[in-house]
């Protein structure tokens, strides 16, 4: 995610703070010291209250970062790869790199979030009635976290999408009918009404003179309601390639260039000629590299006409898709590493190319012509 430090790896998993939990984590240090705990174990000297207060706030740092981790580990353990977590704003995003393949595993994934906070919740409790904690700020910090897990817990287990308990409804649903996007059409309306109450319940309470809680409810409302409907709209996109083939958008008769062709000509009878921006390499019908303006611009004019396009061209990292591949593939492989074309290619010969412009026609045509 933009704007996120890393501050550590663990299992092989990156941990990064983004910067909106940095400004959480003053907030809650904050209301903390100046607000909670003065008012529920007065007789303290205000270094204490700081002290505990930051203290309180890194182990809920901690509470949230092992609620993720759960997730990740879960996840890793079943065979599905987990890039990063990312700690912000209103908590932690586990980054899997791909979503998981059937109900069984999501629910296991989803759950297990929720449950490990319910764990430490207890295990925060049990230090509680120890009677170690005689020292209030100790007592104090532990009864916040008990109160804190319990709320993470409860929150996330709220049965709307994209949140834990809206994942496991989900794979409820798909597990039941088999339709992941009936399922998560389900769970993010669900998730999007969620939103809709908190943030009504937060206006009535803001009214009613809770204006703090009241806020704070309204907020994370609205992030629960926009959550799932983008949450919808990205399955949406994604359902709009579902039976789609990189054959039926590509452009199948290409203009390409040879190796050995000076790069004068590339640029007459391509990029002029043609309005063209990008050109497979091809010799003998097999794909060896791609040539666009950027590459030539590289190339001083004067040697236009000696140089061959070979010396131009790049080779690789060379990205190329198959005829038969889906088109979301296509697109995520054009999105994840920034290029505007793939050539098509079927065992190194090159069938046809694909190019951002062309996904975006086949869009509008689909969107004008109202079919799905
Ligand atoms: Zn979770």
């Amino acid at each position: 995610m933009k704007g996120s430090l890393r501050i550590a790896r663990i299992a092989g998993i990156d941990v990064a703070v983004h910067y909106t939990w940095l400004f959480i984590f003053f907030l809650i240090t904050w209301s903390l010291a100046a607000a909670y705990f003065p008012a529920e174990y007065p007789g303290w000297s205000t270094p204490v209250y700081w002290i505990t207060s930051i203290v309180a706030a890194l182990l809920l740092f901690v509470s949230v970062l092992l609620h993720e981790l759960a997730h990740s580990l879960v996840a890793k353990s079943r065979g599905l790869p987990v890039k990063s977590i990312t700690l912000f704003l209103l908590g932690g995003i586990s980054n899997l790199e791909s979503e998981p393949k059937e109900p069984g595993l999501e629910f296991i994934v989803a759950i297990a979030g929720p449950l490990s906070s319910l764990a430490l919740a207890a295990i925060f409790w049990g230090v509680d009635s120890t009677g170690l904690t005689a020292l209030s700020p100790v007592k104090a910090t532990t009864d916040y976290l008990v109160t804190i897990n319990v709320l993470l817990a409860a929150f996330n287990i709220l049965p709307g999408f994209p949140l834990d308990g809206g994942r496991v409804l989900r794979s409820i649903i798909w597990g039941a009918t088999g339709n992941l996007k009936q399922a998560t059409n389900i769970a993010s309306i669900v998730g999007q009404a969620f939103g809709w109450l908190m943030i009504a319940l937060g206006v009535f309470w803001s009214l009613a003179g809770n204006l703090m809680n009241g806020i704070w409810l309204v907020l994370i409302g609205w992030f629960l309601n926009s959550a799932a409907e983008s949450a919808r709209r990205e399955l949406e996109l994604r359902s709009l390639w579902l039976n789609v083939r990189v054959a039926s958008v590509m452009n199948d008769r290409p203009e390409t260039i040879g190796s050995a062709a000076p790069v004068e000509k590339l640029v007459n009878e391509i990029y002029i000629k043609r309005g063209l921006r990008t050109a497979p390499v091809v010799d003998d019908g097999r794909l060896v590299g791609i040539v666009t303006l950027t590459d030539v611009r590289k190339i001083p004019q004067s040697a236009w006409d000696v140089t061959p396009v070979s010396q131009a061209m790049t080779r690789s990292p060379l990205y190329t898709v198959k005829p038969d591949d889906n088109m979301s593939l296509a697109v995520n492989l054009m999105a994840e590493h920034g290029v505007n074309q793939l050539p098509v290619v079927t065992e190194d010969r090159l069938v046809g190319l694909l190019c951002r412009a062309d996904v975006i026609r086949y869009v509008q045509v689909h969107h004008e012509l109202g079919r799905k």
